[in-house]
């Protein structure tokens, strides 16, 4: 399966490594993931629900005495996807944010894991990092 990715004509962004697409990620995606375009769209919708609500669990279990605050600073850590507005189209449920988008790069993500170590950047890294993760699991159906 090949995959395109339509870029504006001044090359903002290049198609670049799809870390989703491996033999592997395809080998994991089939069970987990099913087939088809409704599927497609309701694993969207999960998907963005997902960024909502798995910050706001993760601000009651581990942040319990601040955790409308915690969320509010997950919640606004979504801006990275602010790096979309660089690619055409701005969004494609087909495409694999990690790798692709600057700000969901490998070298960035290890600097959002590098944060984790600075309290007071500490809830943007666990805000940063659950994004990605999530966006991975993303990757992960694409691959099916
Ligand atoms: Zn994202």
């Amino acid at each position: 399966m090949g995959f395109t990715f339509a870029v504006r004509p001044r090359g903002v962004l290049q198609q670049s490594k799809c870390y989703g697409k491996s033999k592997i990620a395809h080998a994991i995606s089939v069970p987990l993931f099913p087939a088809g375009p409704i599927a497609a769209v309701i694993a969207t919708t999960v998907h963005l629900l997902a960024h909502v609500l798995v910050p706001g669990a993760v601000a009651l279990l581990f942040f319990r005495s601040r955790w409308r605050y915690a969320w509010l600073v997950m919640l606004a850590t979504m801006m990275v996807d602010l790096d979309h507005l660089l690619a055409d189209p701005v969004f494609d449920p087909e495409r694999c944010s990690i790798g692709f988008h600057p700000l969901h790069s490998l070298p960035a993500i290890l600097v959002y894991a590098l944060a984790l170590a600075l309290p007071l950047l500490r809830l943007v890294a666990v805000g940063l990092l659950i994004h990605m993760g999530l966006d991975g699991t993303d990757c992960l159906r694409q691959a099916r």
